[in-house]
């Protein structure tokens, strides 16, 4: 069977966050700005016309910012983690398989649903721009590399409306389009790749859907031919699926720069861990063991590549985040090697029991430990009512790797009761 695998991403995801709750944004060239107001990372479609190309540093925009009053953000990560996971949740609903990709983006397995992708598309597009104010497109193909590109021009090329599927265009119309597409357009061919496959003469997707995988092998790599076939059609990327939420809690996010010191890493996973305990907690359970891993990107051919993982079985389940941070930060310390530029971390906790019923170590100490349990819902308890991170574990961190200058942040409008929106500061004209 043909398989349908659909790319969902949302439009310049950072500035549209923003606009969803300051109305003010709406139209005006926009920009949110990377660690320490450095860089433009996401752009509005206003501020990419002025020519404001992706990881412009905000200094040397000023002429423009001053000429056209270009609005520079600081990033507010708070806000897009939650708007991404409100995201994520509602997509969900639309395919049991689901691998969320990054911040903005997911595949969902669509094989053998028996409908009209093209509608169904059109229902999630629908359905998220009502829940969360977000505008995404949709892209469907029969495999991760070909579902990409049809996000591409589903974003690209109005007449597609926002949702594109290239399972129903005959080979030729396929071909056509592809022959319009730029071969730096394709999923894991950077700038630099592609500047060495125009040399060879392979300056569009269709010039890249014909080579020959095994002559691309040669020149490239094995990940380059795999992306040949893929264009062809043939799944050589799988979904990362990750299993029902009770057997398996995972918790990992791409970096937004990457990460070469151990303690960016550690703060990072007793970050990921402090939320996935959390979450283990809510459903009342123990973990009996804990997965660490860490990997630099696969994309980034020319850098060297490391990625590694730990499994660490657990002397007696829980469910204390303490002991579960404590743990994974021995595994990290393990498969920690410097000098690479980390793009990813992740924890996943297994082997998931139900919290009654719990047998002890012969050796350990008791796991219904009565002043951990209270400490540990103590801990939600706040942290739900004051909102997330009001209290967390030191080894966190105070200067996460992600934490910056941040001049110009718009309120943390979804997660702290302090940055609700109050009709009187929004300054609506009514005339
Ligand atoms: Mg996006």
């Amino acid at each position: 069977m043909k398989r349908a695998i659909a790319l969902i991403d949302v439009n310049n995801f950072y500035v549209s966050c923003e606009r969803v709750f300051n109305p003010k944004l709406k139209n005006k060239p926009v920009v949110v700005l990377s660690n320490n107001d450095g860089c433009a990372i996401s752009r509005s479609k206003d501020a990419k016309a002025l020519g404001v190309v992706m990881g412009a540093p905000w200094f040397k925009m000023q002429e423009l910012v001053k000429q056209h009053g270009i609005i520079g953000l600081s990033s507010n990560y708070a806000l897009y983690a939650d708007m991404s996971n409100r995201v994520m949740t509602t997509l969900n609903d639309f395919s049991p398989n689901q691998e969320v990709y990054s911040i903005d983006e997911c595949f969902l397995d669509l094989t053998g649903f028996n409908r009209d992708l093209k509608a169904y598309g059109q229902e999630m597009r629908g359905r998220i721009l009502k829940w969360t104010g977000l505008p995404v497109c949709v892209g469907v193909g029969s495999t991760k590399t070909l579902a990409k590109l049809a996000n591409h021009i589903a974003k690209k090329q109005s007449q597609f409306d926002g949702v594109c599927n290239l399972n129903q265009l005959t080979e030729d119309e396929l071909n056509k389009v592809f022959s319009n597409i730029e071969v730096g357009e394709v999923w894991g061919v950077g700038r630099r790749l592609a500047s060495k496959l125009k040399v060879l003469g392979i300056n569009t997707v269709l010039d890249l859907k014909r080579a020959d995988p095994e002559y691309i092998r040669g020149q490239f790599s094995v990940v380059m031919a795999k992306t040949v076939s893929e264009l062809n059609g043939t799944v050589c990327i799988e979904l990362e699926e990750i299993s029902p939420p009770r057997k398996q809690i995972l918790s990992s996010r791409s970096f937004g720069h990457t990460v070469r010191d151990f303690n960016s890493l550690a703060e990072s996973i007793t970050l990921y861990m402090s939320r996935a305990a959390e979450k283990l907690r809510k459903q009342n359970s123990f973990a009996g063991s804990v997965h660490v891993y860490i990997r630099t990107s696969p994309f980034k051919l020319d850098e060297p590549h490391y990625s590694n993982g730990m499994t660490i079985p657990m002397p007696s389940p829980t469910d204390d985040s303490r002991q579960l941070v404590k743990i994974s930060l021995w595994a990290l310390k393990r498969i920690y090697r410097p000098g690479f530029n980390y793009a990813k971390a992740g924890v996943m906790l297994s082997e998931i029991v139900p919290k009654a019923g719990i047998q002890n170590d012969l050796f350990s100490q008791p796991v219904s430990n009565q002043k951990s349990e209270a400490l540990m819902s103590a801990m939600d308890d706040i942290n739900r009512k004051m909102g997330r991170e009001s209290i967390k574990l030191a080894s966190e961190g105070f200067k996460r790797p992600w934490k910056m200058r941040q001049e110009n942040k718009s309120p943390n409008y979804t997660t702290d009761w302090s940055g609700l929106v109050r009709i009187g500061d929004l300054n609506f004209k009514l005339r």
